[in-house]
């Protein structure tokens, strides 16, 4: 009877322990292994018409799934240079700890290249500097500093940073840059700012290498109440770019924003493609009006090479500079405008439709050295 007993109870702690064992474990797989989000919507049949989203409930998903809630409230530089700021303080306060010497100048040098302005431009800055510390013999490091921000401001300052709406037919905007740099993200906050300022816009998803792209630029369209028209996987963009023009022209639209790949099914030049899918979104009755090369500010100097091909490509009437809310390489933008001499005409300083600015260098520069 005894060894009954004892049988049952060692029963009973293994099944209870098994149990409690059990249910840890699933407590911990779920911790680990969260059922997968769906990050883009479903693919939409072309093209899609959606209603105007409710904005205050807005959501955004950024492409690595992250929810990020758009807050209405356009952020400032200030907010979001954070990085690039830090990046130039500990310079600073070793410059403004001493008077003026030639070890200054050093500091500045190392400063300014450490933040990715590049070494031509930092010598054209540097140089000019000089120039006006001995005019006005400067040795208060402060004024110093302040005489620099004159010079970044005004190197910055040139070029017209308006984004062009031509009278007559749809004015197409195209988007190009390699993968990766923030196009889809860009164009879908511009359809916003856009349509806000009374625009009617069509989304092309002249992207036709990657089916996310199309997709992603769905759920742009989707979120924004912007028409979007999409071509098959593989298919020519050149075609939807020109079906876009058509749709828009059909229904009063006035602004086609097309996406462009960053590479390529077919053997054919990115830049080859580039330059025909321009053409033929320039065919009447569409009038491209901006050419806007997106480069990610977290590759720095990298960016300008690929910057350069593109511009020899295609007439690019305008930058746009992402991601410089995470880039300690603020400096990339006096690389851009003294190299590529193409004014940067909008700033990404995050992922929901609100984070692009116009931008406005005497805000950056404040921000930079504040
Ligand atoms: P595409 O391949 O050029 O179309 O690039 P995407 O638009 O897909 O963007 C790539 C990633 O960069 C996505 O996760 C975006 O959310 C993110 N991204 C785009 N612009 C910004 C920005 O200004 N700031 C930050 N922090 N992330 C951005």
């Amino acid at each position: 009877m005894e060894i009954l007993i004892v049988v049952l109870l060692v029963a009973l702690v293994v099944v209870v322990g098994g149990a409690v064992f059990v249910v840890r474990r699933s407590d911990r797989d779920t911790l680990e292994a969260p059922p997968p989000t769906p990050l883009l919507p479903s693919a939409a049949p072309t093209p899609v018409d959606t209603a105007p989203p409710d904005r205050e409930a807005e959501t955004e998903e950024g492409e690595g799934g992250g929810t990020a809630v758009a807050t209405g409230v356009r952020p400032s530089f200030r907010d979001r240079l954070g990085k690039a700021r830090g990046a130039l303080s500990g310079y600073l306060s070793v410059i403004r700890s001493r008077k003026v010497d030639a070890e200054t100048w050093d500091e500045l040098e190392e400063a300014l290249i450490r933040a990715d302005v590049g070494v031509a431009t930092t010598q054209q800055i540097l140089t000019d500097l000089r120039a006006v510390a001995e005019a006005e013999s400067i040795n208060d490091p402060d004024i110093l500093v302040e005489r620099l921000k004159d010079e970044l401001k005004a190197l910055l300052a040139t070029g017209d940073r308006t984004l062009r709406h031509e009278e007559g037919g749809p004015n197409v905007w195209l988007f190009v840059g390699v993968n990766g740099v923030g196009k889809t993200t860009t164009i879908g906050k511009v359809a916003r700012q856009q349509m806000d300022a009374g625009h009617t816009v069509v989304m092309a998803a002249g992207d036709t290498f990657r089916a996310a792209a199309a997709e992603q630029l769905t759920g742009w369209a989707e979120r924004t109440g912007a028409e979007i028209v999409r071509g098959n996987e593989g298919g020519d963009p050149s075609s939807v770019i020109f079906d876009a023009v058509q749709r828009a022209a059909a229904r009063g639209g006035d602004l086609v924003l097309g996406d462009t790949a960053g590479r390529l099914h077919t053997k054919t030049n990115l830049m080859e493609e580039l330059r025909k899918v321009r053409r033929v979104a320039d065919r009447d009755p569409g009038q491209v009006t901006e050419v806007l090369l997106v480069l990610d500010a977290t590759t720095g100097q990298n960016g300008l090479t690929q910057a350069q091909q593109f511009t020899e490509a295609v007439e690019v009437t305008g930058v746009v500079l992402t991601k410089l809310d995470g880039s300690a390489k603020g400096g990339i933008a006096l690389a851009i405008q003294s190299t590529l001499g193409i004014p940067i005409k909008l700033v990404g300083l995050g992922e929901t439709v609100d984070d692009l600015v116009p931008f406005d260098p005497v805000d950056f520069v404040d921000a930079l050295f504040s």
